[in-house]
């Protein structure tokens, strides 16, 4: 017993280090490039904000610059920022986060951190949680580089100036005046007022938890002109390691063994993952077992079927797509999904639970838990990993969670269509941390021998 409750103590002590790290720990991401407000957007008085010297710098009427870039889709939950900061005498300014864009006024959504050394007409100075943990004393001067640091994790905020901590508040703790309750949202920087200039730079924030293994792009396609070099180059530099898939099926670049071996050559000693991407219902007609087998994985979508009037549909080309009934299309969608599932060599279903546009906007309503359950049974069943999709963003949390308890394996994929949207998985991070998927929850491509076309009984 004893030796057990030491032991649970090092786990709660290592899961809290790990939590509220400090520098030098992986996971930093920049929001700002140092030389354009690119990611940024001001809604009235942006003159207010303008770039030199490498920070943001605000000086003007009233405005607030709201991050809208593509890190973690601008929607942050937990996790650490930092920010350095420099005023100007008599000057206010201030961060925000859990908020939201707005084109004029104060904030209404979320938190600011105060910035504040000696203005002033407000007694609250720098580091204050404004209106909810106040401080009163500057501790930092004007015309000298601070740093900000604030971390959000659970219901608890941190704030540090220059690592000093001046603020530590637990929501729901009814002492704060303004009852704001932690969400999620994006950051914003605040340009307060003409007399004031504050500059901003090095913003740079961690996501909590922080994933601490290296991902895999499963779903990289080299179109577009994108080169295999530039592929195994961009996988590098994100340090996350790629499948290449070949589309296979009928009106694509691959329909017979030896597109596929064309492509095994092309790849042939790089340091990608070799994938198949089957396109339409077809695919499987035109290559045979043995050709497939040499490749590490085969995945495919139910985008492409024929529905109960003989009507093959492409659910993205809006002019194939006919929902008379939505009940009735989604439950022909659900019974096309469980028979691709069943019946076709895959080891992944990606680009899951896909609605065509005309109703996209109804994808909570028209994916019930039911025929949500079926579709994740089936998975299981038959061992095939869903993929969460960084393009679509799909599926929603709701089907993710259902594949978590039922043990389904993941996947991320970003389904590039070019060189230009090969992205940094970002829907599939912020997937992660908010279902609390570890990489036991992940497939990994198996060994010749125990992958889908193995098992495959074909019809
Ligand atoms: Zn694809």
């Amino acid at each position: 017993m004893a030796k057990n409750g030491v032991l649970a103590v090092a786990a709660v002590l290592l899961a809290a280090g790990s939590a509220w790290g400090g520098e030098g720990e992986q996971g930093w991401v920049s929001l700002f490039d140092g030389k354009s407000l690119r990611g940024w957007k001001a809604g009235a008085n942006a003159g207010t904000f303008k770039v030199a010297d490498g920070a943001i710098v605000a000086n003007g009427p009233t405005s607030h610059l709201f991050y809208t870039g593509p890190v973690e889709n601008a929607l942050f939950t937990e996790f650490e920022l930092k920010v350095d900061v420099m005023t100007r005498e008599g000057s206010n300014g201030g961060i925000y986060f859990h908020t939201a864009y707005q084109e004029s006024g104060w904030p209404g959504k979320g938190f600011e951190v105060q910035v504040n050394n000696s203005y002033t007409a407000d007694p609250l100075k720098t580091g204050s949680l404004y209106g909810i943990r106040d401080v009163r004393q500057t501790i930092v001067g004007d015309d000298v580089w601070f740093t900000q640091h604030i971390i959000v994790r659970g219901n608890r905020v941190v704030v540090s100036v220059d690592g000093k901590q001046v603020v530590d508040w637990t929501a729901g703790d009814d002492r704060g005046r303004r009852r704001r309750a932690l969400s999620n949202g994006t950051f914003a920087l605040q340009g307060h007022d003409p007399g004031s200039t504050v500059c901003y730079r090095n913003i740079r924030v961690r996501p909590l938890p922080v994933i601490d293994w290296k991902l895999e792009d499963l779903h990289v396609h080299l179109k577009g002109g994108l080169t295999i070099e530039e592929a195994v180059a961009d996988a590098q530099r994100r340090a996350v390691k790629f499948g290449v898939a070949l589309n296979c099926g009928v009106g694509f670049p691959c329909q017979s063994d030896e597109g596929l071996h064309g492509f095994l050559r092309e790849l042939d000693g790089q340091p990608v993952y070799k994938a198949i991407q089957g396109e339409g219902r077809e695919w499987m007609t035109l290559v045979s077992r043995e050709a497939m087998a040499k490749f590490d994985y085969i995945f495919t979508d139910s985008m492409t079927w024929t529905d109960d009037q003989g009507r093959r549909m492409r659910l993205w080309m809006p002019d194939e797509v006919f929902v008379n009934d939505k009940q009735q299309f989604m439950d022909m969608l659900v019974e096309q999904t469980v028979a691709i599932i069943s019946n076709e060599p895959i080891d992944i279903y990606v680009n899951p639970t896909f609605l065509p546009a005309v109703i996209a906007g109804e994808y909570d309503i028209l994916w019930t838990p039911e025929r949500m359950m079926k579709v994740v049974r089936a998975a299981k069943e038959h061992q095939v990993a869903v993929e969460i999709n960084s393009r679509f963003m799909l599926p929603s949390k709701a089907f993710i969670l259902l594949c978590k308890a039922e043990g389904v394996k993941f996947t991320c994929g970003t389904n590039n269509g070019g060189r230009d949207d090969l992205g940094d998985l970002e829907y599939s991070k912020r997937m992660i941390r908010e279902c609390g998927l570890t990489k036991e929850n992940f497939f990994t491509p198996r060994p010749a021998g125990q992958r889908a076309v193995d098992r495959w009984k074909r019809q």
